[in-house]
């Protein structure tokens, strides 16, 4: 099932490039007191939610999908978690000072993950601002895995069973001699969208193709085969250091092909077997 969130936090059940009106579904989310869960609701109940859906879906009449802003598909993720340097032909490309900045390169298995903040999540509609204009901040596109179980030191045999769901991500990078964390956690440097698929319909996440151009012209196109770290090994990696939670986004690493973004750009990032998405860059206020 494709799920889209949409306008003010609405519910769109994706069909092709149209979708039903299914808020109605919402109404099974459990009622929640302070302090709030540390998950996404939406995420941690999607059993339910989509068994809903189901149900009411047919009742709703489409409309065309380019007639709505659509926000990221997960309201509150607990964490974004990103690999570095997860491709080998990224890695090669990143001794290019300008990209690195002279931080020291290892491989993911030494160095780790690191975290993006949470705020940085936008929707496809909210566009990219960029801030540090006289600086270089570069496009990565990823696939986004967003875990669907609270989830700690699961081995890898069983670590594709806490997968709820994947989407396209944007991992987008102010170049620099800062923590890395601190360069990628900028308002809106973590685009997630379009939509989320949920994971029945992706059997392999480690064999996709994902290509991502700008103004028209392909700056990424690889496949997720390549991963160094498969998104199996990533999901128990990450557990043995901390728990994941309903919500939590794994960006699982870009291929070769990051490139400088301006104000005025179009991006346009696909995921085989997810879909497309269109991203426009501006200046941050
Ligand atoms: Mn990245």
């Amino acid at each position: 099932m494709r799920l889209c969130r949409f306008r003010e936090s609405r519910l769109g059940l994706v069909e092709g490039d149209r979708f039903r009106d299914v808020t109605a579904a919402l109404d099974s989310l459990p009622a929640f007191r302070y302090p709030f869960p540390r998950h996404d609701a939406l995420i941690a109940n999607l059993d339910r939610v989509t068994e809903r859906v189901r149900s009411i879906a047919g009742a709703e009449a489409p409309a065309a999908l380019s007639s709505v802003k659509l926000q990221s598909p997960v309201a509150n993720p607990d964490k974004i978690i990103g690999a570095p340097v997860n491709y080998p032909k990224h890695r090669d490309e990143a001794p290019d000072a300008q990209i690195h900045a002279g931080n020291a390169l290892a491989a993911i298995h030494r160095v780790g993950l690191f975290l993006k903040a949470s705020s940085a999540v936008a929707g496809p509609s909210d566009g990219i601002a960029l801030r540090h204009l006289d600086r270089r901040s570069d496009h990565e596109v990823e696939l986004a895995v967003i875990i669907g179980k609270t989830a700690t030191s699961v081995p890898e045999a069983r670590a594709m069973d806490v997968v709820a769901a994947y989407t396209i991500g944007l991992d987008i990078t102010l170049r620099g001699p800062e923590e890395r964390s601190f360069r990628k956690s900028s308002d809106t440097y973590a685009v997630v969208g379009p939509w989320l698929v949920t994971a029945d319909e992706i059997p392999d996440p480690n064999n996709l193709r994902l290509t991502l151009s700008v103004n028209g012209e392909v700056r990424q196109d690889s496949s997720t085969n390549r991963m160094i770290m498969s998104v199996r090994e990533l999901i128990a990696y990450a557990s043995r250091f901390y728990t994941l939670h309903p919500g939590d986004i794994i960006m699982t690493g870009t291929p070769e092909g990051v490139s400088p973004l301006s104000p005025g750009d179009v991006i346009s990032a696909t995921i085989e077997s997810i879909g497309s998405m269109e991203v426009l860059v501006r200046a941050a206020e």
